[in-house]
């Protein structure tokens, strides 16, 4: 066992594998593997192995699209053969509004470069006629993926890895992680097998590992325990049958190739054959989370036991699709622990409040993500960054409310949503409210229709107030939802008197001390700004592009208030902590972070009516001037007060209009809100949600983060060049300026169809030409047509270009406009009064 190592990689399954083999890839000597009992033997071993390329997020779909290539050349690298059966993937349709999920899943797999066809169910009864279509609207087809055996696929990464300088070392589990302040002292136990378990020894050994990567699979709540942080992967049982040979299918086989991986979305199963049977896999509702502490001792490479009863619906409509299948007897069934997040998405990347400790954990699709896993983390951890934008499978997505409950509850509801529509204006039920603003009740009583951010309540939209408890769930759809209508009244009240959006969720951080000027100036892109006034900002990667968006605003000398995006806020204050650590080891002054994201909520006033609603409530010695442009110009922050509330005031609007955001004492939030409803209602004030907030921002081309912002492209690419300071040095400048301009942010004007919107995930065309993609969508009440934003080609991104956007299969006419198309040069935000 080699003692010091650049990296050690704790778990041999898929995963951990392909890490140790793409960092070996990426450069790295002295990597090593190590493997409590054998490669493969956690939830690897059992898996079905089907390599879907089916996925609604853009750096997911990159993850397998990555795999998928990959796969396809171990053969010829190692010499073994990972056993890939490219037999094509078939994704059947019941409905039409499933056929409209694929058609907003083909927009992202085109913006990827992934290929697919349509088939009508006469073309699939044609070519699979054990396959009953009647019922069917159709499918969409991936020629180019379908199945691998998932422990050969890891010998061959195994095989690679070796050859490429990676020690694999079996039998050896970490049992200690100790950070000396340079390395990791990892303490490994020797395990041996004593009838049938596997125990440990005592045999130890320390080793000092500059990187750790964590790719433990179901063993990760021990992980965490070890690490003192937390991960929510918590396994879900997942079973799959295997049926005796079905003489129909045997007799089909003598002439005719294998079928392709089968999926009834509508009946949440995948089929393949297996020996001339079938393997039925279902996503059934009620599986259970499964070692929500710890797996015990006694189970190594073990099966629950089968419960046909839960997977009982799911049979029959096999039986249904597949009707010879009826014949065929069961002869073998698997139930194994299949690990889950919160969103479904793995947890790839930093460690939490951790350095240099790596997490690859919570992979429910492990086989298909191992091979691109494995590459973007290499990428993340030898260059600093990757391509692709890994803020979505970030480990720090999630913060220190979550708890064991809470994950286990929301996996398993993870595990039952494989198959449901994945509306893009979805919202889950489970474990909620949890994180409620005092102001919840009120909105509820008031039709508010909520949405999930990290945790956090936040109206979506205001519906009925009488609504069902299913409004909101009935109101999804992939074109104009049910709830459209409220949206639209919401955004018009914005723009002709006056709304008001919760933004309690947005992410806060205190930064003082006698180090924080000069920090945050390295920090951050732009120029500080003055005592009393705020500047939009932004910290970047090593890699130059955009890692977080800050409001600052400058309270005094060295004191600053931080405002970046509701959700983020483990995700952001990592990062700053992190880099304020680093400032002072090179000897920077001291600096003071705070997270105050729970004690201040956020109301934002906006419209041309708000500063008259404001008028009524303020106190002051002046108070028909206090909210002047004299007094309170744009862009600054004054502390008001509001009837009893102190209230930090900062005049800015999301939205475009004149207005303010009040930061206020979280524990005064209903009487502030019963005051601003109370005079609202003589000025036209409407309640709005994050939906009408959306659409309203895109017409002043206000870039999101998450959407438009993130770690794929610089500032400048984003069109934010008035917030980048080049006269000074600060944080990924030298990378930003390498990079250059690959692509542009542009606004969109689109004529599309009568009752849908884009969503921000539609690939754009100049004639055949794939030129770029949409990274939000919505509706513009200002000009009465869709609009979107989005990344181009730069010669694509001069305004009145005309490009086309695929929607629903169609391309219709999108046209870049100038930045802002709603009042350019700003008045309405300017408003004097
Ligand atoms: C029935 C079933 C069917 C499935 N079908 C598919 C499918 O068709 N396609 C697909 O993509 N996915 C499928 N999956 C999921 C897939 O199996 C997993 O996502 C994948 O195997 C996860 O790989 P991993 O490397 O993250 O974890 P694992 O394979 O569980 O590997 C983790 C390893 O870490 C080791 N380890 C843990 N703690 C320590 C420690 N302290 N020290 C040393 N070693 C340690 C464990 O022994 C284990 O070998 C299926 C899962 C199930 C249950």
């Amino acid at each position: 066992m080699k003692t010091h190592v650049k990296a050690l990689v704790v778990g041999g399954g898929a995963v951990g594998t392909s890490i140790a083999y793409h960092l070996a890839k990426a450069g790295w000597e002295d990597v090593v593997l190590v493997e409590r009992d054998e490669l493969t033997s956690g939830s690897t071993w059992h898996s079905a192995g089907l390599l879907p390329y089916f996925n609604m997020s853009y750096a997911t779909t990159h993850i397998h699209d990555y795999s998928i290539r990959f796969y396809k050349t171990l053969k010829e690298e190692t010499g073994l053969d990972p056993g890939f059966f490219v037999v094509g993937n078939l994704r059947m349709a019941q409905t039409r509004e499933r056929m409209d999920e694929y058609m907003l899943y083909a927009s992202t797999a085109e913006t990827c470069d992934v290929p697919y066809e349509w088939m009508t169910p006469a073309e699939i009864a044609e070519r699979w006629p054990l396959v009953r279509t009647e019922d069917l609207a159709g499918a969409i087809y991936h020629p180019t993926d379908g199945y691998i055996n998932p422990a050969d696929v890891t010998q061959a990464m195994a095989k690679g890895a070796r050859a490429r300088g990676v020690t694999i070392e079996r039998k050896w589990q970490v049992d200690g992680y100790a950070w000396t302040g340079a390395h990791w002292d990892v303490t490994l136990t020797k395990m041996v097998e004593k009838g049938g378990n596997l125990i440990p020894s005592d045999e130890r050994v320390t080793v000092h590992a500059e990187h750790v990567v964590t790719a433990t699979g179901n063993h990760s709540q021990r992980t965490a325990k070890l690490l003192g942080i937390k991960i929510p992967a918590i396994p879900v049982e997942h079973q799959y049958i295997i049926t005796e040979p079905d003489p129909a299918l045997v007799e089909y086989r003598k002439t005719m190739p294998e079928h392709p991986v089968l999926r009834d979305a509508d009946a949440k199963w995948y089929v393949r054959e297996e020996r001339g049977g079938w393997m039925l896999g279902p996503y059934e509702y009620g599986a259970p989370a499964r070692f929500e502490y710890a797996v015990p001792d006694s189970f190594r490479a073990d099966l629950f036991p089968l419960d046909l009863e839960r997977i009982e619906e799911e049979y029959m409509s096999m039986i249904h699709r597949i009707p010879s299948s009826e014949t065929a007897g069961l002869k073998d069934d698997y139930n194994g622990p299949i690990c889950y997040t919160p969103d479904g998405n793995p947890l790839l990347g930093p460690a939490p409040g951790l350095r240099n400790m790596w997490l690859a954990e919570g992979f429910s699709f492990g086989i298909t993500a191992a091979g691109g896993a494995g590459k973007y983390l290499a990428d993340l951890m030898v260059e600093g960054e990757a391509e692709i934008d890994m803020g979505s499978l970030d480990p720090r997505r999630y913060g220190a409310w979550m708890t064991t409950e809470y994950a286990a509850r929301k996996n398993e509801e993870a595990y039952a949503h494989v198959y449901i529509l994945h509306h893009p204006d979805e919202e889950r039920e489970a474990c909620r409210p949890l994180r409620t603003a005092p102001a919840y009740d009120r909105q509820k009583a008031a039709g508010a229709q909520f949405g999930q951010v990290n945790g956090w309540e936040r109206p979506n939209y205001y519906g009925p107030v009488d609504a069902p408890d299913t409004f909101d769930h009935d109101a999804r759809s992939f074109r104009r939802g049910a709830w459209w209508p409220y949206a639209e009244a919401e955004a018009r009240a914005v723009r002709e008197a006056a709304g008001l959006i919760d933004a309690t969720a947005f992410t806060k951080h205190s930064v003082t001390g006698p180090g924080a000027t000069a920090f945050l100036d390295r920090f951050t892109c732009n120029r500080l700004p003055r005592i009393g006034r705020i500047n939009l900002t932004y910290a970047l990667s090593v890699a130059g592009t955009v890692r977080t968006e800050y409001t600052i605003v400058r309270l005094g000398e060295t004191d600053y208030y931080l405002i970046s995006a509701g959700g983020l806020t483990a995700y952001d204050g990592d990062y700053l902590r992190k880099a304020a650590e680093d400032f002072m080891a090179d000897g920077g002054d001291f600096v003071v972070i705070h997270d105050v994201t729970t004690q201040w909520g956020v109301f934002a006033l906006a419209g041309p009516n708000s500063r008259s609603i404001l008028n009524e409530l303020v106190r002051d010695s002046e108070p028909e001037t206090a909210l002047s442009n004299k007094r309170f110009p744009w862009l600054s922050a004054r502390d008001i007060e509001l009837g009893m509330v102190p209230v930090r005031a900062i005049r800015v609007a999301y939205t475009g209009e004149l207005g303010w955001e009040l930061h206020h004492p979280i524990e005064m939030q209903t009487h502030l809100w019963d005051r601003l409803t109370e005079a609202g209602a003589r000025h036209g004030l409407k309640l709005a949600g994050a939906r009408a907030q959306n659409w309203l921002r895109q017409e002043k081309s206000y870039r999101a983060y998450g959407t438009e912002l993130g770690r794929d492209a610089t500032p400048l690419e984003a069109g934010l060049d008035r917030f980048v300071d080049l006269s000074k040095e600060f944080h990924g400048k030298a990378a930003m300026e390498e990079t250059g301009i690959r692509f542009r942010c542009a606004t969109f004007l689109v004529d599309g169809p009568d009752d849908a919107d884009p969503w921000g995930r539609e690939a754009l065309y100049d004639g055949e030409t794939r030129v770029g993609r949409l990274t939000s969508g919505g509706w513009s009440v200002a000009f009465g047509k869709s609009i979107g934003m989005g990344y181009v080609t730069p010669e694509k991104a001069a305004p009145g270009t005309r490009l086309m956007v695929k929607m629903h299969d169609r391309l219709w006419p999108a046209t870049v406009t100038e930045d802002s198309p709603y009042d350019p040069k700003n008045e309405a935000i300017r408003k004097d009064g």
